[in-house]
This record gives C-alpha cells, sequence and structure tokens, in this order.
C-alpha cells in the first residue's frame, strides 16, 4: 500500500509571490513606463501595500469570489497591481488583448461575465465603441489617476487612484484551493470565436518557479528583466509572477514598445534580460544597426511566440553579445513549455552550429511532455525527422477551454496544431502551423524554414510565405519581402539565394514586396490578411 507523504498540505496562491517579494526583496525596484507623465520608481514592498488597496477597494465594489475583472492595459505598474488583487482575492483576472476585432472583444468580455474592467487611457476611444455591449460590467475603472481620466460619452469612468486611495494597504489574502481560477486569456480566434483558457493558481506557481530557472529564464536578484511581451497575452509569458519569485528587478515598458523606446530603457535602466517576438527583436536591432549602437548590460533575450531566424540570433550574439534563448508555448500552454537548453559541449561547438541549435524550439522544461503523432495518432519517432502534429500534457496545460462543451484531449494530450520534429536528445522543431504548412505535390513545405531562409538575405527586413492554390501541385509557396531601408533587392536575386539554401522545389513560385508585413497584437504576421490580399490561383 502506498505510504502518504507527512509534508504540510500548503496551496501554491498567487498572493503568495508578492508576500514573498514584499518580505525578502522589499527594496528591489520595479520601474514602470506610464502613459502619462515621467517613468514611475518603486518597490516590491509599494507594489504589494497597493495590491492590497486595490483588494479592499474591489472587496467594496462588491466583487466576490469568482468574480471577472477584465484588463485593457499595457505593461504597467498598476496592471501589476491587478494582477495580484484579483487573483489573490480569489477572482478571476481576464486579460483582454486590445488588437482584437472589437467584436470579438465584446464576445470575451461577454463570455467572461466582466464585472469590472481595468483599462489604460490609450484605450479610451475602443472603450467608447464596446461599453454599450458589455452590460455586466458594472465599472470602468481607468489606470490613471484623475488628471488623466478620459470623459468617454456615455461611460461614467472612475480613476485608479481615486478608487483605492480611501483604503487600507492591510489585506488578509484568502487562502483558498490551488486548483482555483486565477488568470484567463482567450486565444486570437483565427478560426470561430476566441477560447478561454483558465489558468489555475497551482498552474501559473509551478510555470513561474520553472521560468527561473538558469536554463530557463534564469531570473535571479542579480538580474534585471523587461518583458515586452504583453501582459495582456499568455501573462507576459509569466514574467510578471517570476521577477519577485526570484527577486529581479522588474522594467514594464508601457505603451512604447519600438526599436528606439526599447533600446533607451534597456540602457537607462541596465536590463541584463529581455523576453518578446522576434518582429520586436527585429525592429530593435534595426534601430542598434542604424544608429551604430551597443547593449551595455543586456546577457540574453528570450523569445518566442514565432520562429527566431538563425540570421538574428547569430546578430544578436556574435555581434552584440546577448545569448538568444528560443521558447514555444501557446495560449492554451499558460507560459513556456520548451526553451533552448545548451549543454556545456554544445556551448563548445562552431557558432553556427550553435545558433543551428537555437532556432530550433528548445526541450521541454521540467513538468512538460511531448510527442509528435501521425494523421492517425500514433507516435512517431524521435530521430529529427519525422514530422507530424506536436501534443502536449504537463501541470500548466489546459484540460479544457472556459465554458467549453467538449475537452480538446486526445488520450490526456493536447493537440497543438503545430506540426513539429523531436530528435533524440529531445529538441524540438516546429516545421510549421497545420494551417500554414505548403502542402504541394504530396509533400510539405516548411513556409517556416523559408522565411528564415530568406530573412538570411543581407537586403531582407522581414519575410513572410503563403501557400496559394495551384491547379496542378496543389500549393505552391508565395514569398513576401519587406526590403531593408535603402536597399534594392529585385525578384530573381533573392529566389537565386534561395536555390543554394532550400530544395529545387521549395523556391517561391513568386515574390511581392511590400513595404511592410501585417502584424497582430501579439507581434505575429498576419498570415490570414496575406491569403486575404494575394491568396488567388498560381497559373
Ligand atoms: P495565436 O498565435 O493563434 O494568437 P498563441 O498566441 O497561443 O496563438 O500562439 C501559439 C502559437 O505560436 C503556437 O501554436 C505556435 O504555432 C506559435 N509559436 C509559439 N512559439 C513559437 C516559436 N518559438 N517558433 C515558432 N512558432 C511558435
Amino acid at each position: 500500500m502506498l505510504q502518504p507523504g507527512l509534508m504540510m498540505d500548503r496551496p501554491l496562491m498567487i498572493s503568495g509571490i508578492l508576500e514573498h517579494s514584499a518580505a525578502q526583496f522589499g527594496d528591489v525596484e520595479i520601474v514602470s513606463r506610464e502613459t502619462h507623465g515621467p517613468l514611475f520608481r518603486y518597490t516590491y514592498a509599494d507594489c504589494a501595500g497597493r495590491a492590497r488597496q486595490l483588494a479592499n477597494a474591489l472587496a467594496a465594489l462588491g466583487l466576490k469570489q469568482g468574480s471577472a475583472v477584465g484588463s485593457i492595459a499595457w505593461n504597467n505598474h498598476r496592471h501589476l497591481e491587478a494582477y495580484y488583487a484579483v487573483s489573490g482575492s480569489g477572482m478571476v483576472m481576464h486579460t483582454c488583448n486590445p488588437r482584437l476585432h472589437p467584436q470579438q472583444l465584446i464576445y470575451i468580455i461577454n463570455h467572461a461575465a466582466d464585472e469590472v474592467m481595468l483599462f489604460d487611457s490609450t484605450f479610451a476611444p475602443l472603450i467608447k465603441g464596446i461599453a454599450a455591449h458589455c452590460p455586466q460590467v458594472k465599472h470602468w475603472l481607468c489606470l490613471s489617476d484623475a488628471v488623466n481620466l478620459p470623459a468617454i460619452d456615455g461611460v461614467k469612468t472612475i480613476a485608479y487612484e481615486d478608487l483605492i486611495a480611501p483604503h487600507s494597504s492591510q489585506f488578509e489574502w484568502p487562502e483558498f484551493d490551488e486548483r482555483t481560477g486565477a488568470a484567463l486569456c482567450y486565444t486570437s480566434g483565427t478560426t470561430g470565436n476566441p477560447k478561454g483558457a483558465l489558468y489555475s493558481h497551482r498552474a501559473i506557481v509551478l510555470n513561474a518557479l520553472t521560468g527561473c530557472l538558469p536554463g530557463v529564464l534564469d531570473i535571479s536578484p542579480q538580474q534585471t528583466i523587461l518583458p515586452v511581451v504583453p501582459m495582456f497575452h499568455i501573462n507576459a509569458w509569466c514574467i510578471p509572477y517570476a521577477a519577485p519569485i526570484g527577486g529581479a528587478k522588474l522594467v514594464l515598458p508601457g505603451p512604447r514598445l519600438d526599436g528606439a523606446s526599447l533600446y533607451e530603457l534597456i540602457e537607462a535602466e541596465k536590463v541584463t534580460l529581455s523576453a518578446g517576438v522576434p518582429t520586436i527583436w527585429q525592429a530593435l536591432m534595426g534601430h542598434i544597426e542604424q544608429n551604430g549602437l551597443k547593449f551595455s548590460t543586456m546577457k540574453y533575450t528570450a523569445v518566442g511566440g514565432s520562429a527566431m531566424p538563425a540570421a538574428l540570433i547569430a546578430k544578436f550574439s556574435d555581434v552584440y553579445g546577448v545569448q538568444v534563448r528560443h521558447g514555444w508555448g501557446m495560449t492554451e500552454t499558460t507560459a513556456v513549455a520548451t526553451m533552448t537548453s545548451m549543454t556545456s559541449a554544445e556551448l563548445a561547438l562552431p557558432a553556427a552550429d550553435q545558433h543551428a541549435l537555437v532556432a530550433k524550439q528548445g526541450k521541454t522544461v521540467f513538468g512538460i511532455q511531448i510527442k509528435v503523432v501521425d494523421e492517425h495518432g500514433q507516435t512517431l519517432p524521435r530521430d529529427g525527422t519525422s514530422q507530424g502534429e506536436l501534443m502536449v500534457r504537463g501541470q500548466w496545460i489546459i484540460q479544457s477551454y472556459f465554458k467549453g462543451e467538449k475537452s480538446p484531449l486526445i488520450d490526456g494530450w493536447f493537440p497543438t496544431g503545430d506540426i513539429a520534429t523531436i530528435d533524440a536528445k529531445g529538441l524540438m522543431q516546429i516545421r510549421d502551423r497545420t494551417k500554414d504548412v505548403i502542402k504541394t505535390g504530396g509533400e510539405w513545405i516548411s513556409s517556416i524554414d523559408l522565411e528564415n531562409a530568406a530573412v538570411g538575405h543581407p537586403s531582407v527586413a522581414m519575410a513572410a510565405v503563403i501557400g496559394i492554390k495551384h491547379p496542378k501541385w496543389d500549393e505552391r509557396p508565395l514569398l513576401f519581402i519587406v526590403r531593408k531601408p535603402g536597399q534594392a533587392l529585385e525578384k530573381e536575386e533573392i529566389l537565386t539565394f534561395l536555390a543554394t539554401r532550400v530544395a529545387k522545389w521549395w523556391v517561391p513560385d513568386d515574390v511581392v514586396f511590400l513595404e511592410s508585413l501585417p502584424v497582430g497584437g501579439t507581434g505575429k504576421v498576419q498570415k490570414n490578411d496575406l491569403r486575404k490580399d494575394y491568396g488567388g490561383v498560381f497559373s
């Protein structure tokens, strides 16, 4: 018979994270770029006090455990306080992606039954358009002081500072089952309505703890971390939880995410570690190259959300001394599920070989398991070449969608919709998304591999590939290129370049040069928009 362990059964609580940091790292700084005014600067102890004030204020508004509080907001200190006050009170923090179509925003706010909406003044026009359609929202709280409170026609707004000011900074955080829902995030809903992933306290705390590991994000009191990845999507990869666990200084970039603003913040605050999607790093690199700048403190950058081209990895590392950590995750996986993890032997390899390893999506972090399966659900070998749908399971992987009728799981595994390979050492590589892969003459072309090869050309700033219907081959690749400023790259040159790097039958049938690519709210290229505008038939 199994012998029960005799350890205390203390629940993993999000409130416990903030109280831990307030007690151990009370004087460690949080720096926040605000929508209005100069940089705001305070400490974990201050943050905890104000989160408790907000918890008291939410209770005074009549909210109860289980109530949902929405946010449409940038990464800033008030949003951070809400993360803790809401979940810590046993309520659900529903972060909304402001870049969703307004109809989808209305849908998710109503579906989540948000009773309060926290918003940044930037989004006042958006609130004006949706408020009348969200009857369950009783209070519209602007994350500002009274001076910067926008007047919105037909909406009674309250300034966050006015709301919390009368309340005590003492609050007894309730303890409850760690499996309770803490935060809610909806998928982007590229097909059908967005679906909600409801993260538990347990899932978030376990993921954040893993994020602190040296081989993952390496979060410690010696680090200063800047999450560029938005708090409105997938909990900013749980960095707002991991930073206070590890005691790292936290720098929040607010609304200014362009290369120049990020560079200025990184240098001014001596940031050592950052995290974001590749398009953000492409813009930052563009700014640095054009202005002949360098980094003085940055050691690592964590990247994910879409594939990071090897050429960019090489530039960060070889030219600017910043190590890239490439990870994979999705709304349904709370945050990071796989991450680059180099052994000492791999770190001794020539630079180009190291970059090729980092360009893959990494190995599972502890707590996560993955496999790839064929169309019949049979597990494929871990040989680095057999590709199939990536399946994932673990302590912070979705079991069912919020108010969803049927669990998406297959035999206890979540089907990701990504096509991947896994090699004998466990290194996973995303080859494509099932909806983006180009099926040509019975074979598959990876749009990601083609894009990465194209970005390797020195005149290319960004590249995207979609499949276009073809009468003979089913689909053929069409390449979109954004040239670097002042470069005169033409179709023949890029196709000749690609022909030396990919199989002949992979070379795109045509090239379209654009000023920019359509990029969505989470910094990913919107291939659906490209398909809508260019998705005819090749003859
Ligand atoms: P959406 O992109 O639909 O908004 P998510 O934000 O949840 O959904 O993104 C998850 C998807 O992003 C994954 O299923 C995968 O296709 C893609 N992705 C995430 N990280 C990477 C990566 N490092 N390389 C390639 N694709 C990635």
